[in-house]
């Protein structure tokens, strides 16, 4: 970012550049995703079953027996749980997760805000605000980067073209089409409605910070005396207990609705002159519902009755009345 802000300084165009190769540079990192999970697809028949996803592990078995053909959800999906290179010192998927996505992203709305400066106009302040909000994203990601050991994406997800296109490409080149689409449309907006949508991302990323930090600290060590008066579900399996307390008494994905008022937020500073500003909180709705749904499946398989339990303590999944348990 730094290089980016010295570039720019000294005069290269860093702005117009990478706007002008916007396209090469998202069909590069399609192809460069496609590569790279082929070889990591090559890699997970090499690899002992030890190092498989659960899925896959048994997905192996089935197949086997029934003679069926899952080469493409297997490469969509992933097979290997954490590759590693360098001799184990780099896990690649924790790598593309915060690493080369996240910043990437945070440079490309740098690369759009150069570009504004460079065409003679001004950084409005909704423009501003849009992509300081997405920085503190990004920033909050970084810094709290632990958090991310207990997520599903580490925990169960293999990593194939899903995951890797999804950092690689996707998530720079998507999450930051609402700042693309102000380089030419910047809204206007009152101070005040800025204020307003601050204040509604502050709201949410409270809610997603605070609900990710609780659940990861909880799952790290249920014994920290800090959980000593929380309403808790014994499940049985090795010793784990489902968190029923703070946001987590309210629905059972409080960190999911955080992130979609974040959302919500983004796209009201982009304004309603920039339609496509809309489609992250929609792709992200779709995902999350989706997600939700699928960890469902995955914890009522693993917990059992302790699950149906939590799920009569807890009803709402996202909030009341919406997408409710069925
Ligand atoms: P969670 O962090 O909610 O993890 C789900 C897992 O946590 C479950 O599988 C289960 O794991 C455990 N768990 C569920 N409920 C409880 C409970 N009550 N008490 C204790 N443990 C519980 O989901 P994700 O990993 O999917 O998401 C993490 C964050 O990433 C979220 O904030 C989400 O919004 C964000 N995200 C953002 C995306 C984006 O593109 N912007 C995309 C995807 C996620 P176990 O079986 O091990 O017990």
């Amino acid at each position: 970012m730094l290089a980016l802000v010295g570039a720019n300084w000294y005069g290269i165009k860093v702005g117009s550049i990478i706007c002008s190769e916007l396209t090469r540079l998202a069909v590069c990192a399609s192809l460069f995703s496609l590569l790279l999970s082929i070889g990591l697809y090559a890699r997970s028949r090499r690899v002992p079953n030890s190092a498989l996803t659960a899925e896959a592990a048994s997905s192996m078995k089935a197949s086997a027996a029934s003679g069926r053909c899952t080469f493409i959800y297997e490469f969509f999906m992933g097979r290997e749980l954490h590759p590693r290179l360098f001799g184990g010192r780099i896990d690649l998927k924790f790598f593309l997760e915060m690493r080369p996505g996240l910043i990437g992203w945070v440079l490309l709305d740098m690369a759009f805000m150069f570009q504004v400066k460079a065409n003679g106009g001004i950084i409005g302040l909704p423009f501003a605000t849009l992509t300081f909000m997405h920085l503190i994203y990004v920033a909050d990601a970084l810094f709290f980067e632990r958090s991310i050991l207990t997520t599903t994406d580490i925990k169960r997800e293999g990593l194939g073209y899903m995951l890797v296109f999804g950092n690689l490409a996707w998530v720079p080149f998507f999450y930051s089409l609402s700042a693309r689409q102000l380089i030419t449309n910047q809204p206007t907006m009152p101070a005040y409605c800025v204020v307003g949508v601050l204040f509604i991302n502050l709201f949410g990323y409270f809610i997603f910070r605070a609900s990710n930090y609780m659940k990861d600290e909880f799952r790290r060590d249920p014994h920290q005396p800090r959980f000593a008066n929380c309403r808790t579900v014994p499940t049985g399996v090795r010793g784990r207990h489902l968190l029923a307390a703070g946001s987590w008494a309210l629905c059972r994905h409080p960190n999911f609705v955080g992130d979609l008022v974040m959302a919500f937020a983004w796209s009201l500073a982009a304004g309603f002159h920039a339609p496509l500003a809309w489609l992250y909180p929609a792709y992200l709705l779709v995902l999350l519902v989706h997600r939700a749904r699928r960890d469902e499946i995955h914890c009522s398989a693993k917990y059992g009755l302790a699950w149906t339990r939590y799920c009569e303590l807890v009803p709402n999944r996202f909030l009341p009345r919406f997408y409710q348990r069925a």
